[in-house]
Protein backbone atom coordinates (compact mmCIF):
# COMPACT_ATOMS: atom_id res chain seq x y z
CA UNK A 1 0.00 0.00 0.00
CA UNK A 2 1.18 3.44 -0.88
CA UNK A 3 0.01 7.00 -0.93
CA UNK A 4 1.19 7.29 -4.54
CA UNK A 5 -0.35 6.38 -7.86
CA UNK A 6 3.09 5.71 -8.97
CA UNK A 7 6.02 3.54 -8.26
CA UNK A 8 9.45 4.42 -9.77
CA UNK A 9 11.68 2.05 -10.68
CA UNK A 10 15.04 2.17 -8.88
CA UNK A 11 17.74 4.35 -9.21
CA UNK A 12 19.89 3.58 -12.81
CA UNK A 13 17.00 1.64 -13.52
CA UNK A 14 14.94 2.89 -16.88
CA UNK A 15 12.19 0.35 -16.74
CA UNK A 16 8.90 1.71 -17.59
CA UNK A 17 6.74 3.76 -14.71
CA UNK A 18 4.55 0.76 -12.09
CA UNK A 19 0.87 2.64 -11.78
CA UNK A 20 -1.29 1.21 -9.25
CA UNK A 21 -4.70 0.91 -8.50
CA UNK A 22 -7.04 3.18 -6.06
CA UNK A 23 -8.86 1.40 -3.72
CA UNK A 24 -10.16 3.08 -0.27
CA UNK A 25 -8.15 6.20 -0.85
CA UNK A 26 -4.78 3.55 -0.92
CA UNK A 27 -3.10 3.33 -3.85
CA UNK A 28 -2.51 -0.54 -4.04
CA UNK A 29 -0.70 -3.62 -6.15
CA UNK A 30 -2.84 -6.84 -7.19
CA UNK A 31 -3.81 -9.10 -4.41
CA UNK A 32 -1.84 -11.82 -6.06
CA UNK A 33 1.05 -9.15 -7.21
CA UNK A 34 0.19 -9.79 -10.50
CA UNK A 35 0.87 -7.37 -13.14
CA UNK A 36 0.27 -6.16 -17.04
CA UNK A 37 2.27 -4.34 -19.47
CA UNK A 38 0.44 -1.57 -20.79
CA UNK A 39 2.07 -1.02 -24.79
CA UNK A 40 2.35 1.67 -27.27
CA UNK A 41 -0.05 1.74 -29.83
CA UNK A 42 2.25 3.71 -31.86
CA UNK A 43 5.71 1.80 -31.76
CA UNK A 44 4.71 -1.90 -31.86
CA UNK A 45 5.94 -4.17 -28.62
CA UNK A 46 7.40 -0.69 -26.49
CA UNK A 47 6.02 -0.95 -22.65
CA UNK A 48 4.99 2.25 -21.52
CA UNK A 49 4.15 1.17 -18.12
CA UNK A 50 2.39 -1.54 -16.26
CA UNK A 51 -0.22 -1.93 -14.15
CA UNK A 52 -1.94 -4.36 -11.73
CA UNK A 53 -3.74 -7.18 -12.92
CA UNK A 54 -6.43 -7.11 -10.75
CA UNK A 55 -8.72 -9.85 -10.21
CA UNK A 56 -12.07 -11.07 -7.88
CA UNK A 57 -10.08 -10.06 -4.43
CA UNK A 58 -9.07 -6.58 -5.60
CA UNK A 59 -12.70 -6.19 -6.94
CA UNK A 60 -13.97 -7.24 -3.51
CA UNK A 61 -11.85 -4.80 -1.76
CA UNK A 62 -13.23 -1.88 -3.97
CA UNK A 63 -16.49 -2.91 -3.47
CA UNK A 64 -16.28 -2.85 0.14
CA UNK A 65 -14.61 0.25 0.47
CA UNK A 66 -17.29 1.80 -2.24
CA UNK A 67 -20.13 0.25 -0.14
CA UNK A 68 -18.76 1.88 3.46
CA UNK A 69 -18.23 5.27 2.01
CA UNK A 70 -21.69 5.45 0.73
CA UNK A 71 -23.69 6.30 2.75
CA UNK A 72 -21.87 9.45 4.13
CA UNK A 73 -21.67 10.33 0.41
CA UNK A 74 -25.66 9.79 0.37
CA UNK A 75 -26.22 11.91 3.10
CA UNK A 76 -24.54 14.68 2.18
CA UNK A 77 -26.45 18.10 0.95
CA UNK A 78 -26.35 18.66 -2.69
CA UNK A 79 -24.06 21.72 -2.25
CA UNK A 80 -21.41 19.86 -0.91
CA UNK A 81 -21.20 17.20 -3.52
CA UNK A 82 -20.97 19.82 -6.03
CA UNK A 83 -18.41 22.04 -4.28
CA UNK A 84 -16.27 18.39 -4.64
CA UNK A 85 -16.98 18.33 -8.31
CA UNK A 86 -16.44 21.47 -8.84
CA UNK A 87 -13.39 21.41 -7.43
CA UNK A 88 -12.27 18.38 -9.27
CA UNK A 89 -13.11 20.23 -12.37
CA UNK A 90 -11.07 22.98 -11.90
CA UNK A 91 -8.18 20.65 -11.16
CA UNK A 92 -8.24 18.35 -14.07
CA UNK A 93 -8.40 21.64 -16.15
CA UNK A 94 -5.34 22.72 -14.34
CA UNK A 95 -4.03 19.05 -15.66
CA UNK A 96 -5.54 19.00 -18.88
CA UNK A 97 -2.44 19.25 -20.99
CA UNK A 98 -0.98 16.31 -19.01
CA UNK A 99 -4.40 13.87 -19.64
CA UNK A 100 -4.30 14.68 -23.06
CA UNK A 101 -0.82 13.25 -23.35
CA UNK A 102 -1.02 10.30 -21.55
CA UNK A 103 -4.64 9.83 -23.69
CA UNK A 104 -2.33 9.88 -26.97
CA UNK A 105 0.21 7.63 -25.64
CA UNK A 106 -1.69 4.56 -24.47
CA UNK A 107 -4.44 5.20 -26.86
CA UNK A 108 -2.92 6.20 -29.74
CA UNK A 109 -5.56 8.83 -30.05
CA UNK A 110 -3.89 12.22 -31.52
CA UNK A 111 -3.40 14.45 -29.09
CA UNK A 112 -4.83 18.02 -31.57
CA UNK A 113 -7.69 16.60 -32.96
CA UNK A 114 -8.53 13.77 -30.51
CA UNK A 115 -6.44 13.35 -27.35
CA UNK A 116 -7.47 17.34 -26.18
CA UNK A 117 -10.72 17.59 -27.09
CA UNK A 118 -11.53 14.42 -24.78
CA UNK A 119 -9.96 15.64 -21.73
CA UNK A 120 -11.81 19.00 -22.16
CA UNK A 121 -14.71 17.59 -22.47
CA UNK A 122 -14.40 15.35 -19.26
CA UNK A 123 -13.18 18.85 -17.27
CA UNK A 124 -16.98 20.24 -18.99
CA UNK A 125 -18.84 17.34 -17.67
CA UNK A 126 -17.38 17.39 -14.60
CA UNK A 127 -18.44 21.09 -14.18
CA UNK A 128 -21.91 20.56 -16.04
CA UNK A 129 -22.48 17.26 -13.22
CA UNK A 130 -21.90 19.70 -10.31
CA UNK A 131 -23.77 22.69 -11.68
CA UNK A 132 -26.69 20.29 -11.96
CA UNK A 133 -26.26 18.09 -8.60
CA UNK A 134 -29.04 19.79 -7.28
CA UNK A 135 -31.61 19.04 -9.64
CA UNK A 136 -32.22 15.73 -8.51
CA UNK A 137 -35.49 16.85 -7.76
CA UNK A 138 -38.59 14.44 -6.93
CA UNK A 139 -42.15 15.61 -7.15
CA UNK A 140 -45.23 16.11 -4.92
CA UNK A 141 -48.44 14.55 -5.51
CA UNK A 142 -51.53 17.11 -4.92
CA UNK A 143 -53.72 14.75 -2.63
CA UNK A 144 -55.57 16.85 -0.18
CA UNK A 145 -54.89 18.80 2.63
CA UNK A 146 -54.10 15.56 4.91
CA UNK A 147 -51.73 13.80 2.87
CA UNK A 148 -48.31 14.76 2.38
CA UNK A 149 -46.87 12.40 -0.96
CA UNK A 150 -43.73 13.72 -2.58
CA UNK A 151 -41.13 11.08 -4.22
CA UNK A 152 -37.64 11.35 -3.85
CA UNK A 153 -34.58 10.78 -6.13
CA UNK A 154 -31.97 8.40 -4.03
CA UNK A 155 -29.37 7.04 -5.21
CA UNK A 156 -28.78 3.73 -6.59
CA UNK A 157 -25.47 2.57 -3.99
CA UNK A 158 -22.48 1.45 -5.52
CA UNK A 159 -21.82 1.74 -9.55
CA UNK A 160 -19.85 -0.38 -11.22
CA UNK A 161 -18.23 1.26 -14.10
CA UNK A 162 -16.62 -0.37 -17.11
CA UNK A 163 -14.58 1.59 -20.09
CA UNK A 164 -13.60 0.42 -23.15
CA UNK A 165 -10.36 1.66 -24.59
CA UNK A 166 -11.41 4.15 -27.65
CA UNK A 167 -11.52 7.34 -25.72
CA UNK A 168 -11.30 6.96 -21.97
CA UNK A 169 -11.63 10.16 -20.42
CA UNK A 170 -15.19 11.16 -22.55
CA UNK A 171 -16.98 7.82 -21.67
CA UNK A 172 -15.26 8.18 -17.75
CA UNK A 173 -16.90 11.63 -17.94
CA UNK A 174 -20.45 10.37 -19.21
CA UNK A 175 -20.45 8.20 -16.14
CA UNK A 176 -18.19 9.11 -13.01
CA UNK A 177 -19.57 12.48 -12.27
CA UNK A 178 -23.03 12.03 -12.72
CA UNK A 179 -23.51 8.85 -10.51
CA UNK A 180 -21.39 10.89 -7.91
CA UNK A 181 -23.27 14.05 -8.17
CA UNK A 182 -26.53 12.21 -7.49
CA UNK A 183 -25.06 10.50 -4.47
CA UNK A 184 -23.74 7.11 -5.27
CA UNK A 185 -19.71 5.97 -5.07
CA UNK A 186 -18.30 3.91 -7.96
CA UNK A 187 -16.10 0.82 -9.02
CA UNK A 188 -14.65 1.86 -11.88
CA UNK A 189 -13.31 -0.93 -14.26
CA UNK A 190 -10.51 1.14 -16.78
CA UNK A 191 -10.21 -1.23 -20.24
CA UNK A 192 -7.26 -3.35 -20.24
CA UNK A 193 -5.22 -1.97 -23.08
CA UNK A 194 -6.03 1.75 -21.84
CA UNK A 195 -5.96 2.18 -18.10
CA UNK A 196 -3.23 5.33 -17.87
CA UNK A 197 -5.73 8.16 -18.19
CA UNK A 198 -7.89 6.75 -15.75
CA UNK A 199 -5.44 6.64 -13.11
CA UNK A 200 -4.65 9.67 -14.02
CA UNK A 201 -8.02 11.26 -13.44
CA UNK A 202 -8.56 9.61 -10.72
CA UNK A 203 -5.52 10.32 -8.89
CA UNK A 204 -6.69 13.94 -9.54
CA UNK A 205 -10.20 12.95 -8.49
CA UNK A 206 -8.94 11.58 -4.85
CA UNK A 207 -7.65 14.90 -3.88
CA UNK A 208 -11.05 15.87 -3.22
CA UNK A 209 -12.88 12.94 -2.66
CA UNK A 210 -13.44 11.18 0.36
CA UNK A 211 -11.52 7.69 0.41
CA UNK A 212 -13.82 4.93 -0.61
CA UNK A 213 -16.14 7.01 -3.47
CA UNK A 214 -13.97 6.29 -6.52
CA UNK A 215 -12.27 3.36 -6.94
CA UNK A 216 -10.58 1.89 -10.10
CA UNK A 217 -9.23 -1.30 -10.34
CA UNK A 218 -7.20 -2.56 -13.40
CA UNK A 219 -7.43 -5.97 -15.17
CA UNK A 220 -8.69 -7.44 -17.84
CA UNK A 221 -12.26 -7.99 -18.60
CA UNK A 222 -13.16 -11.74 -18.13
CA UNK A 223 -11.47 -11.52 -14.52
CA UNK A 224 -11.80 -8.12 -12.71
CA UNK A 225 -14.34 -7.03 -15.04
CA UNK A 226 -16.51 -10.21 -15.09
CA UNK A 227 -16.27 -10.23 -11.05
CA UNK A 228 -17.88 -6.86 -10.74
CA UNK A 229 -20.65 -7.32 -13.24
CA UNK A 230 -21.16 -10.38 -10.56
CA UNK A 231 -20.83 -9.12 -7.50
CA UNK A 232 -23.55 -8.88 -4.84
CA UNK A 233 -21.99 -5.36 -3.50
CA UNK A 234 -22.46 -3.46 -6.92
CA UNK A 235 -26.45 -2.13 -7.55
CA UNK A 236 -25.82 -0.95 -10.95
CA UNK A 237 -23.85 -2.28 -14.11
CA UNK A 238 -22.65 1.35 -15.97
CA UNK A 239 -21.41 -0.75 -19.46
CA UNK A 240 -19.87 0.77 -22.40
CA UNK A 241 -18.39 -1.38 -25.06
CA UNK A 242 -19.03 -4.14 -27.14
CA UNK A 243 -22.67 -5.56 -28.14
CA UNK A 244 -20.82 -9.04 -27.81
CA UNK A 245 -19.59 -8.32 -24.48
CA UNK A 246 -22.41 -6.39 -23.40
CA UNK A 247 -24.81 -9.20 -24.22
CA UNK A 248 -22.66 -11.48 -21.99
CA UNK A 249 -22.93 -8.93 -19.11
CA UNK A 250 -26.81 -8.18 -19.42
CA UNK A 251 -27.67 -11.88 -19.09
CA UNK A 252 -25.49 -11.75 -15.68
CA UNK A 253 -26.66 -8.46 -14.43
CA UNK A 254 -29.92 -9.55 -15.13
CA UNK A 255 -29.51 -12.85 -13.37
CA UNK A 256 -29.35 -10.84 -10.10
CA UNK A 257 -31.65 -8.14 -10.87
CA UNK A 258 -28.86 -5.30 -10.94
CA UNK A 259 -29.68 -2.14 -12.67
CA UNK A 260 -27.71 -1.71 -15.98
CA UNK A 261 -27.21 0.54 -18.67
CA UNK A 262 -25.34 -0.46 -22.06
CA UNK A 263 -23.67 1.91 -24.56
CA UNK A 264 -22.82 -0.55 -27.50
CA UNK A 265 -21.64 -0.43 -30.86
CA UNK A 266 -22.99 1.30 -33.95
CA UNK A 267 -22.94 1.22 -37.52
CA UNK A 268 -24.56 4.16 -38.12
CA UNK A 269 -25.48 5.92 -41.60
CA UNK A 270 -25.11 9.60 -42.66
CA UNK A 271 -27.58 10.25 -45.69
CA UNK A 272 -26.44 13.37 -47.93
CA UNK A 273 -29.01 14.60 -50.14
CA UNK A 274 -28.86 16.77 -53.46
CA UNK A 275 -27.33 20.12 -53.18
CA UNK A 276 -24.73 22.17 -53.44
CA UNK A 277 -21.61 20.14 -52.36
CA UNK A 278 -19.53 22.98 -50.27
CA UNK A 279 -16.41 22.50 -48.33
CA UNK A 280 -18.89 22.70 -44.80
CA UNK A 281 -20.58 19.52 -46.07
CA UNK A 282 -17.14 17.69 -46.69
CA UNK A 283 -15.77 18.79 -43.65
CA UNK A 284 -18.78 17.73 -41.81
CA UNK A 285 -18.45 13.71 -43.32
CA UNK A 286 -14.95 13.67 -41.87
CA UNK A 287 -16.08 14.68 -38.75
CA UNK A 288 -18.63 12.68 -38.77
CA UNK A 289 -16.91 9.48 -39.84
CA UNK A 290 -14.94 9.86 -37.40
CA UNK A 291 -11.41 9.08 -39.48
CA UNK A 292 -8.98 11.31 -36.82
CA UNK A 293 -10.18 8.63 -34.27
CA UNK A 294 -8.81 6.22 -36.33
CA UNK A 295 -12.75 5.12 -36.71
CA UNK A 296 -12.83 3.42 -33.81
CA UNK A 297 -15.93 5.48 -32.47
CA UNK A 298 -19.15 3.78 -31.98
CA UNK A 299 -20.50 7.09 -33.68
CA UNK A 300 -18.46 7.09 -36.44
CA UNK A 301 -20.76 7.57 -39.66
CA UNK A 302 -19.58 4.52 -41.54
CA UNK A 303 -22.14 3.92 -44.21
CA UNK A 304 -22.22 6.93 -46.06
CA UNK A 305 -25.34 6.88 -48.27
CA UNK A 306 -24.70 9.26 -51.42
CA UNK A 307 -27.75 10.58 -53.30
CA UNK A 308 -27.28 10.10 -57.16
CA UNK A 309 -26.83 13.54 -57.92
CA UNK A 310 -24.44 14.10 -55.82
CA UNK A 311 -22.62 10.81 -55.32
CA UNK A 312 -19.67 11.60 -57.78
CA UNK A 313 -18.69 15.25 -56.66
CA UNK A 314 -19.13 13.87 -53.33
CA UNK A 315 -16.81 11.11 -53.48
CA UNK A 316 -14.24 13.36 -55.43
CA UNK A 317 -13.54 15.95 -53.11
CA UNK A 318 -14.18 13.68 -49.91
CA UNK A 319 -11.61 11.52 -51.19
CA UNK A 320 -9.57 14.30 -51.88
CA UNK A 321 -9.52 15.62 -48.20
CA UNK A 322 -8.94 11.95 -46.32
CA UNK A 323 -6.13 11.49 -48.46
CA UNK A 324 -4.44 14.46 -47.51
CA UNK A 325 -5.04 14.06 -43.78
CA UNK A 326 -1.77 12.86 -42.18
CA UNK A 327 -1.32 9.67 -40.03
CA UNK A 328 1.61 9.85 -37.85
CA UNK A 329 2.79 9.74 -34.25
CA UNK A 330 -0.10 10.49 -31.96
CA UNK A 331 2.07 12.85 -30.19
CA UNK A 332 2.89 14.68 -32.97
CA UNK A 333 0.67 18.21 -33.50
CA UNK A 334 1.14 17.97 -37.18
CA UNK A 335 -1.04 14.57 -37.25
CA UNK A 336 -4.81 14.63 -38.03
CA UNK A 337 -4.86 10.59 -37.40
CA UNK A 338 -2.86 8.36 -34.77
CA UNK A 339 -2.36 4.68 -34.10
CA UNK A 340 -5.24 1.91 -34.00
CA UNK A 341 -5.33 0.92 -30.18
CA UNK A 342 -3.35 -2.79 -30.38
CA UNK A 343 -2.41 -5.59 -32.98
CA UNK A 344 -5.91 -7.53 -32.58
CA UNK A 345 -7.58 -4.48 -33.89
CA UNK A 346 -5.36 -3.73 -36.47
CA UNK A 347 -4.98 -7.03 -37.91
CA UNK A 348 -9.11 -7.01 -37.82
CA UNK A 349 -9.31 -3.75 -40.10
CA UNK A 350 -6.70 -5.42 -42.23
CA UNK A 351 -9.09 -8.17 -43.06
CA UNK A 352 -12.08 -6.03 -43.71
CA UNK A 353 -9.81 -4.23 -45.54
CA UNK A 354 -8.86 -7.37 -47.43
CA UNK A 355 -12.56 -8.38 -47.78
CA UNK A 356 -13.25 -4.98 -49.52
CA UNK A 357 -10.29 -5.13 -52.37
CA UNK A 358 -11.08 -8.37 -52.77
CA UNK A 359 -14.85 -7.29 -53.80
CA UNK A 360 -15.01 -6.55 -57.73
CA UNK A 361 -17.74 -4.57 -56.61
CA UNK A 362 -16.33 -2.25 -54.50
CA UNK A 363 -13.63 0.45 -55.33
CA UNK A 364 -11.68 1.88 -53.27
CA UNK A 365 -11.47 5.97 -53.86
CA UNK A 366 -8.65 6.74 -51.21
CA UNK A 367 -6.69 4.51 -49.14
CA UNK A 368 -6.14 0.45 -48.97
CA UNK A 369 -3.80 -1.76 -46.63
CA UNK A 370 -1.59 -0.08 -44.21
CA UNK A 371 1.86 0.72 -45.21
CA UNK A 372 4.40 -1.98 -44.64
CA UNK A 373 7.39 0.33 -44.50
CA UNK A 374 8.70 3.68 -43.35
CA UNK A 375 7.78 4.86 -40.24
CA UNK A 376 3.89 4.18 -40.04
CA UNK A 377 4.92 0.25 -40.31
CA UNK A 378 6.11 0.59 -36.96
CA UNK A 379 3.03 1.29 -35.22
CA UNK A 380 -0.57 0.05 -35.76
CA UNK A 381 -1.51 2.98 -38.40
CA UNK A 382 -4.43 2.44 -40.67
CA UNK A 383 -4.95 4.82 -43.67
CA UNK A 384 -8.62 6.68 -44.21
CA UNK A 385 -10.23 4.30 -46.90
CA UNK A 386 -13.21 5.44 -48.69
CA UNK A 387 -14.50 2.48 -50.72
CA UNK A 388 -17.41 3.30 -53.43
CA UNK A 389 -19.62 0.92 -55.59
CA UNK A 390 -21.10 -0.86 -52.17
CA UNK A 391 -24.45 -1.66 -51.53
CA UNK A 392 -26.29 -2.19 -47.47
CA UNK A 393 -25.85 -5.81 -47.70
CA UNK A 394 -22.15 -5.97 -48.06
CA UNK A 395 -20.10 -7.39 -44.83
CA UNK A 396 -18.47 -3.95 -44.65
CA UNK A 397 -21.66 -1.83 -44.59
CA UNK A 398 -23.53 -4.44 -42.22
CA UNK A 399 -20.25 -5.22 -39.39
CA UNK A 400 -18.67 -2.60 -37.18
CA UNK A 401 -15.36 -1.98 -38.60
CA UNK A 402 -14.06 0.75 -35.98
CA UNK A 403 -11.41 1.23 -38.22
CA UNK A 404 -11.22 4.62 -41.01
CA UNK A 405 -12.80 2.81 -43.49
CA UNK A 406 -16.40 4.01 -44.88
CA UNK A 407 -18.28 2.83 -47.83
CA UNK A 408 -20.66 4.79 -50.07
CA UNK A 409 -23.60 3.87 -51.32
CA UNK A 410 -25.69 5.24 -53.85
CA UNK A 411 -29.64 6.14 -53.20
CA UNK A 412 -32.45 7.77 -55.41
CA UNK A 413 -35.66 7.37 -53.07
CA UNK A 414 -35.92 8.85 -49.77
CA UNK A 415 -38.39 5.98 -48.50
CA UNK A 416 -35.25 3.87 -49.85
CA UNK A 417 -32.11 5.01 -47.91
CA UNK A 418 -34.82 5.64 -45.04
CA UNK A 419 -35.18 1.90 -45.50
CA UNK A 420 -31.41 0.64 -45.92
CA UNK A 421 -30.05 3.37 -43.09
CA UNK A 422 -32.23 1.28 -40.52
CA UNK A 423 -31.72 -2.30 -41.73
CA UNK A 424 -29.16 -2.80 -39.13
CA UNK A 425 -29.16 -4.25 -36.16
CA UNK A 426 -27.41 -1.03 -34.37
CA UNK A 427 -29.08 2.33 -33.73
CA UNK A 428 -27.00 4.55 -32.42
CA UNK A 429 -25.86 7.48 -34.00
CA UNK A 430 -27.06 9.08 -37.85
CA UNK A 431 -26.42 11.88 -39.74
CA UNK A 432 -28.86 14.13 -42.32
CA UNK A 433 -27.19 16.10 -44.33
CA UNK A 434 -29.75 17.90 -46.33
CA UNK A 435 -30.39 22.02 -47.34
CA UNK A 436 -34.42 21.31 -47.25
CA UNK A 437 -34.89 21.74 -43.38
CA UNK A 438 -38.29 19.98 -43.59
CA UNK A 439 -36.63 17.32 -45.54
CA UNK A 440 -34.40 16.75 -43.50
CA UNK A 441 -36.06 16.75 -40.07
CA UNK A 442 -38.92 15.00 -40.78
CA UNK A 443 -36.14 12.34 -42.20
CA UNK A 444 -34.37 12.46 -38.67
CA UNK A 445 -37.58 11.76 -36.85
CA UNK A 446 -37.67 8.36 -39.36
CA UNK A 447 -34.17 7.08 -38.58
CA UNK A 448 -34.31 4.04 -35.67
CA UNK A 449 -31.30 5.89 -33.88
CA UNK A 450 -30.78 7.68 -30.31
CA UNK A 451 -29.14 10.65 -31.58
CA UNK A 452 -29.33 12.00 -35.09
CA UNK A 453 -27.71 15.08 -36.12
CA UNK A 454 -28.59 17.59 -38.89
CA UNK A 455 -25.95 19.25 -40.81
CA UNK A 456 -23.17 18.68 -38.31
CA UNK A 457 -21.28 15.84 -37.39
CA UNK A 458 -19.25 16.65 -34.01
CA UNK A 459 -19.46 14.81 -31.04
CA UNK A 460 -21.68 14.44 -28.25
CA UNK A 461 -22.07 17.86 -26.20
CA UNK A 462 -22.47 18.56 -22.44
CA UNK A 463 -26.24 18.08 -21.50
CA UNK A 464 -27.53 16.30 -24.41
CA UNK A 465 -29.39 13.02 -24.89
CA UNK A 466 -26.96 9.73 -25.58
CA UNK A 467 -27.52 6.41 -26.07
CA UNK A 468 -28.69 3.83 -28.44
CA UNK A 469 -31.84 2.06 -30.20
CA UNK A 470 -31.84 -1.49 -31.12
CA UNK A 471 -28.74 -3.38 -30.55
CA UNK A 472 -26.44 -0.16 -29.71
CA UNK A 473 -27.80 -0.06 -25.72
CA UNK A 474 -30.29 0.23 -23.34
CA UNK A 475 -30.80 3.54 -21.13
CA UNK A 476 -29.90 6.96 -20.78
CA UNK A 477 -27.38 8.80 -18.28
CA UNK A 478 -25.52 11.98 -20.10
CA UNK A 479 -28.02 14.65 -19.33
CA UNK A 480 -29.72 15.72 -16.15
CA UNK A 481 -32.69 13.23 -16.96
CA UNK A 482 -30.13 10.74 -18.35
CA UNK A 483 -28.09 11.19 -14.61
CA UNK A 484 -31.80 10.77 -12.65
CA UNK A 485 -33.27 8.10 -14.85
CA UNK A 486 -29.74 5.84 -14.94
CA UNK A 487 -28.41 6.79 -11.14
CA UNK A 488 -31.22 7.10 -9.04
CA UNK A 489 -34.05 4.87 -7.75
CA UNK A 490 -37.44 6.29 -7.24
CA UNK A 491 -38.83 6.60 -3.50
CA UNK A 492 -43.06 7.40 -3.26
CA UNK A 493 -43.43 8.58 0.27
CA UNK A 494 -47.25 9.45 2.19
CA UNK A 495 -47.86 11.00 4.84
CA UNK A 496 -51.07 11.45 6.82
CA UNK A 497 -50.69 14.92 8.41
CA UNK A 498 -53.01 15.54 11.36
CA UNK A 499 -52.24 12.69 12.43
CA UNK A 500 -53.91 11.43 16.34
CA UNK A 501 -51.47 9.23 16.62
CA UNK A 502 -49.92 10.18 19.79
CA UNK A 503 -45.70 11.15 19.63
CA UNK A 504 -43.91 8.77 22.01
CA UNK A 505 -42.67 10.87 25.33
CA UNK A 506 -38.89 12.55 24.79
CA UNK A 507 -36.22 11.71 27.04
CA UNK A 508 -33.26 14.14 27.70
CA UNK A 509 -33.04 17.84 28.09
P1 LIG B 1 -15.11 -4.56 -25.16
O1 LIG B 1 -16.54 -4.88 -25.09
O2 LIG B 1 -14.18 -5.59 -25.65
O3 LIG B 1 -14.55 -4.13 -23.72
C1 LIG B 1 -15.13 -3.07 -22.99
C2 LIG B 1 -14.80 -3.25 -21.53
O4 LIG B 1 -15.44 -4.44 -21.07
C3 LIG B 1 -13.32 -3.42 -21.20
O5 LIG B 1 -13.03 -2.75 -20.01
C4 LIG B 1 -13.18 -4.92 -21.01
O6 LIG B 1 -12.13 -5.26 -20.16
C5 LIG B 1 -14.51 -5.26 -20.38
N1 LIG B 1 -14.93 -6.65 -20.53
C6 LIG B 1 -14.62 -7.52 -21.53
N2 LIG B 1 -15.19 -8.72 -21.29
C7 LIG B 1 -15.88 -8.62 -20.13
C8 LIG B 1 -16.68 -9.51 -19.36
N3 LIG B 1 -16.88 -10.76 -19.75
N4 LIG B 1 -17.22 -9.06 -18.22
C9 LIG B 1 -17.05 -7.79 -17.83
N5 LIG B 1 -16.29 -6.89 -18.51
C10 LIG B 1 -15.71 -7.30 -19.65
O7 LIG B 1 -15.04 -3.22 -26.03
P2 LIG B 1 -13.75 -2.44 -26.51
O8 LIG B 1 -13.11 -3.27 -27.57
O9 LIG B 1 -12.94 -2.00 -25.33
O10 LIG B 1 -14.40 -1.12 -27.14
C11 LIG B 1 -14.87 -1.07 -28.42
C12 LIG B 1 -16.38 -1.28 -28.47
O11 LIG B 1 -17.02 -0.36 -27.59
C13 LIG B 1 -16.98 -1.00 -29.83
O12 LIG B 1 -17.94 -1.97 -30.13
C14 LIG B 1 -17.65 0.36 -29.66
O13 LIG B 1 -18.70 0.61 -30.55
C15 LIG B 1 -18.10 0.29 -28.25
N6 LIG B 1 -18.27 1.64 -27.72
C16 LIG B 1 -19.52 2.10 -27.51
C17 LIG B 1 -19.71 3.41 -27.05
C18 LIG B 1 -21.08 3.97 -26.82
O14 LIG B 1 -21.16 5.02 -26.20
N7 LIG B 1 -22.14 3.34 -27.28
C19 LIG B 1 -18.60 4.20 -26.79
C20 LIG B 1 -17.34 3.69 -27.00
C21 LIG B 1 -17.18 2.39 -27.46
Amino acid sequence: MTEHSVLSPPAGESSPPTRLMLIGGDWVAAADGGWREITSPARRGSVIARVPRGNATDVDRAVAAAREAFPAWRDLHFKERQRVLLRIADALEGRAEELARVTAEDTGNALRTQARPEASLLVDLFRYFGGVAGEVKGTTLPAGATQLQYTRQEPLGVVGAILPWNSPLMIAGFKVPAALAAGNTIVLKAAEDAPLSILLMAEICEESLPPGVLNVVTGTGRAAGNALVEHPGVDKISFTGSTEVGRGIAGKAGERLAHLSLELGGKNPSIVFPGAVTDELIEGLVLSSRISRQGQSCTAGSRLFLHRDVHDEVLARLSDRLGSMRVGDPLDEASDIGAVINETQFGSIREYLEDGLADPALHVETGGLPPTSGPLAEGFYHVPTLFSGGDNSFRLAREEIFGPVVVAIAWDDVDDVVGMANDTAYGLGAYVWCHDIDLAITTAHRLEAGWVQVNQGGGQVVGQSYGGYKQSGIGREVSLEGMIAGFTQTKQVNVRLGSTVTPAPRTGP
